[in-house]
């Protein structure tokens, strides 16, 4: 979509150093981080939130868990723990609408969230 920041970070319209980037993700840092580690995991097809998605579909959310791992790994949270969060509209707090999931890490973080 032409207006929308995520598939601009995606098409490199806008600059964002990738940490990570396959053929159906892109993994980048929060601009306004939570945690001492916080990425955005972003497939690369717009959709607006997960419930956009059909059938096969699905696939990305299994291959987001799958970075995010691998992430969780290269940032050194994996054994201490992280969470991922995924906010679907606007009473989750839903600001971007474009699918993606935060991975965060590096400190206590307090349930339930707010
Ligand atoms: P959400 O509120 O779940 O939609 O998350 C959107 C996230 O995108 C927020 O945590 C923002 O801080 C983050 N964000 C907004 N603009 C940028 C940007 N240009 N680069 C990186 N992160 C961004
Ligand atoms: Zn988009």
């Amino acid at each position: 979509m032409s207006d929308c920041l995520f598939c601009k970070i995606v098409n490199k319209e806008v600059d964002t150093d990738l940490v990570y980037e396959d053929k159906r993700v892109v993994v980048f840092e929060d601009i306004n981080p939570q945690a001492p580690v916080h990425l955005l995991i972003v497939p690369k097809e717009h959709k607006e939130n997960i419930m956009e998605l059909e059938n096969e579909e699905f696939d990305i959310i299994s291959h987001i868990h799958e970075v995010a791992v691998k992430m969780a790994e290269k940032y050194e949270i994996a054994k201490d723990g992280f969470r991922l969060v995924n906010n679907n509209r606007e009473k989750a707090g839903q600001s971007i609408f474009h699918i993606h999931y935060h991975l965060l890490g590096g400190r206590q973080l307090q349930w339930p969230p707010g």
